[in-house]
């Protein structure tokens, strides 16, 4: 989570940003992350950063998987991959152990006020 809040920081700090709102972050059902974990370092990590009193939104990606025989597509949980067309248990994983940044709200200077123009 560090290495996450570290690269929001530096490209809110490129951007000008006062402050960041929001962190949406793609997790992975097979990565080893837990949400609450991360939940907690971000807590625990954002006070004196520009993330400090932002919000971090988890997005649970699916685990999915393509098996080497008939090249079928499928999603799966932790422990059950198999194809479901020939039950091959030799499938390549296509998605799953993923942490990524999905997308940064930050504040610009002179963005403060929203309403009419
Ligand atoms: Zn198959």
């Amino acid at each position: 989570m560090s290495g996450v809040l570290e690269a929001c920081t530096a490209t809110a700090r490129r951007e000008g940003a006062t402050r960041i709102n929001e962190i949406r972050v793609r997790v992975g059902e097979l990565s080893e992350v837990m949400e609450d974990a991360l939940r907690f370092a971000f807590e625990a990590l954002s006070p004196g950063t520009l993330a400090e009193g932002g919000h971090l939104v988890v997005e649970n990606v699916a685990a999915t998987s393509r098996c080497v025989e008939c090249r079928v597509e499928f999603s799966h949980g932790r422990f059950d991959v198999a194809c479901p067309q020939c039950g091959n248990v030799f499938c390549e994983a296509v998605s799953g152990r993923e942490l990524e940044i999905e997308s940064i709200d930050i504040d610009l200077p002179g963005d403060r006020e929203e309403g009419t123009s």
